[in-house]
């Protein structure tokens, strides 16, 4: 299974790629984790592209498409993969098809703006693995902690309310015209992101049914 997922920043695509991943043992490719851990590495793609991130812009293509293409044919790839935050513009859904990547899916979360605005505000992530919790919606059992590696949590700079309205501007101008695309080719699933994640998965789970050999 080769799917994308897409959605505004703070849909919830992290967190129900890796529900995903979990089920249909595919490894979960987020443009946005590898592009943390080159900021947080210093290496000089990370410098180039940590001034985009901060001010909720997207980074160059040439850097992600980079990046995808030489993860994509890596060996972890090969029977299947869920691309988390990639493409997030027309011009690098022509690069994946000019690399020959067949697509089966395309499952796009749905959540309106004002609701994104407050979930935004909640969420923090694991300093170490990059794990994704929310302080209302999806708490680690202990405040500020990662239930998996046990490293205190963090606010990405990113989520900070200016920078997530034109996080919001970015996706619906340069992003969100990707649905079009997808669903001329008969590939766009949409669901309906749900107040409860598990709710929300159970909706993911019964549109991807369809895929499932
Ligand atoms: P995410 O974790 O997916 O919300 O991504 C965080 C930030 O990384 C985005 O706001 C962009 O600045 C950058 N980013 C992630 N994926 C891409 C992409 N495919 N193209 C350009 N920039 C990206």
């Amino acid at each position: 299974m080769r799917l994308i997922i897409m959605g505004a920043p703070g849909a919830g695509k992290g967190t129900q790629s890796e529900k995903i991943s979990a089920k249909w043992n595919i490894p979960a490719v987020s443009t946005g984790d590898m592009l943390r851990a080159a900021v947080k590495e210093g290496t000089p793609m990370g410098l180039t592209a940590k001034s985009y991130m901060d001010g909720g812009q997207l980074v160059p293509d040439e850097v992600v498409i980079g990046i995808i293409k030489d993860y994509l044919s890596s060996d972890k790839c090969s029977d299947g993969f869920i691309l988390d935050g990639f493409p997030r513009s027309i011009p690098q859904a022509e690069a994946l098809d000019a690399m020959g990547v067949k697509i089966d899916a395309v499952l796009s979360i749905e959540v309106a703006d004002e609701k994104i605005v407050e979930r935004m505000s909640g969420r923090r992530i694991c300093s170490s693995c990059g794990a994704s919790y929310h302080v209302a919606y999806k708490a680690p059992k202990t405040e500020g902690i990662c239930d998996h590696c046990g490293s205190a949590l963090y606010i990405r700079d990113d989520d900070a309310a200016e920078t997530v309205l034109k996080r919001l501007t970015t996706y619906h101008n340069t992003t969100e015209p990707l649905k079009e695309y997808y669903a001329a080719k008969g590939l766009l699933v949409c669901v309906e992101g749900q107040e409860e994640v598990a709710d929300t998965t159970a909706e993911v789970m019964k549109a991807l049914s369809k895929f499932e050999a």
